[in-house]
């Protein structure tokens, strides 16, 4: 049932684009962290740290989908897509807490104005060059995204993205710092590291509203009940129920069927409903459908009737007062609207006349139905 082929194609992309934003990152952390000291900028070492906890958190994202491709074991029978969440949930905490050290920082040379650093315009050049390449970076990140339709990807992405916001904040503490507003550069620290923990924020929020198994809106939950709704069998759809993992998602769903067809016929509607189910919706990984044969939604009519053992210990006795019915092996239940319902079939070969048949079936039908909980008796011969 799982597909490798996809999953695999998946991983290789996440591979090849976190490496070019890895690659992108490690130089821009480093220019941006040397050019600051040198050209003694605290927003641009700010903005160097991000930078370097982006590598973390680039390589936090390629350890996860590594881990969470491998396939479902016997301790893992989900698979490992919750390794994707939780490396999330520690790449966000890290994000809170370089936001922490940077807006410290920056809070005592404001409150300590000797401390201010004074920048050189080297750095305002180097403020430019993040900008271009983080934006370079959102694009090409964004666009494998929604090719492979990864959230964790799209994540990275929008990442990028705010990272220029953060580049844009520190290129006009720099121009203001010139300018002659010697604060403007730390102000310029403290608004990079609140961008940084609204990321890290955020990134814990998603992780965790999927960790409380949120599934997917009311719209597309009715479109799949739809999707399967008029399948050949089908009588009615209720109860489907969805829940995230990763990427992937899991849901489970009750179908009406024929309150006669046979378990096999039951058990092969199930499987085109979750076929139909898989095609609507390619990042469904797992489906369990409960056939019922009749409504079950307010309450289980038929749970209080005994199973066939003891049925069949209650109807023998019965049926020990109908001389020439036993043995009689061959019963089918249909337990139905609180009732048991029975069909009896009995060989032709064991009765001379057709009269003789009738008239046992009538004394069956009859001794049966005094047993507590038999609604109606079918007698068949073949
Ligand atoms: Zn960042
Ligand atoms: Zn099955
Ligand atoms: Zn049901």
């Amino acid at each position: 049932m799982s597909d490798t082929h996809p999953s695999e194609e998946r991983y290789r992309t996440t591979r090849r684009v976190t490496l070019v934003g890895a690659a992108t990152n490690a130089s821009l952390a480093t220019a941006q962290v040397v050019g600051g000291f040198l050209a003694q900028s605290q927003a641009l070492i700010a903005d160097g740290v991000h930078t370097l906890s982006d590598l973390l958190s680039d390589f936090m994202v390629l350890f996860a989908a590594r881990k969470a491709n491998a396939p479902a074991d016997d301790n893992h029978p989900y698979g490992h897509a919750r390794i994707e969440t939780l490396a999330t949930v520690i790449v966000g905490l890290a994000l809170i807490g370089v936001a922490l050290g940077i807006a410290l920082d920056a809070f005592r040379r404001l409150q300590s104005p000797e401390e201010l650093l004074s920048p050189a315009p080297a750095a305002l050049a180097l403020a430019a060059l993040a900008i271009i390449s983080k934006e370079g970076l959102y694009h090409y990140t964004v666009r494998a995204a929604r090719r492979i339709d990864s959230s964790l990807l799209h994540a990275n992405a929008w990442h990028h993205r705010s990272d220029v916001v953060s580049s844009l904040v520190v290129l006009v503490g720099i121009g203001a710092t010139l300018a002659g507003f010697a604060f403007m550069d730390a102000v310029a620290a403290v608004l990079v590291a609140l961008l940084i923990s609204l990321m890290g924020a955020k990134l814990i929020w998603n992780s965790v509203s999927e960790l409380i198994d949120t599934g997917v809106g009311p719209e597309e939950q009715q479109q799949m009940l739809d999707s399967v709704r008029h399948l050949d069998g089908i009588h009615g759809v209720h109860e489907l129920r969805t829940r995230r993992m990763g990427s992937a998602l899991l849901a489970d769903v009750h179908i009406m069927v024929g309150p006669r067809i046979s378990v096999s016929e039951g058990h092969r509607i199930s499987e085109s409903v979750a076929k139909t189910l898989r095609q609507s919706r390619p990042e469904l990984r797992e489906v369990l459908v409960h056939v019922d044969p009749e409504d079950d939604r307010t309450h289980a009519p038929s749970s209080h009737l005994p199973c066939r053992s003891e049925l069949m210990r209650q109807l023998n006795l019965q049926w020990q007062s109908v001389p020439g019915a036993l043995p009689l092996d061959n019963v089918v239940l249909h337990y139905l609207d609180g009732r048991i319902h029975l069909e009896l079939h009995l060989s032709p070969e064991n009765f001379e006349t057709l009269e003789g048949a009738r008239a046992l079936a009538r004394q069956l039908t009859r001794v049966t139905r005094e047993v507590k909980g038999v609604g109606e008796v079918i007698v068949y011969f073949r």
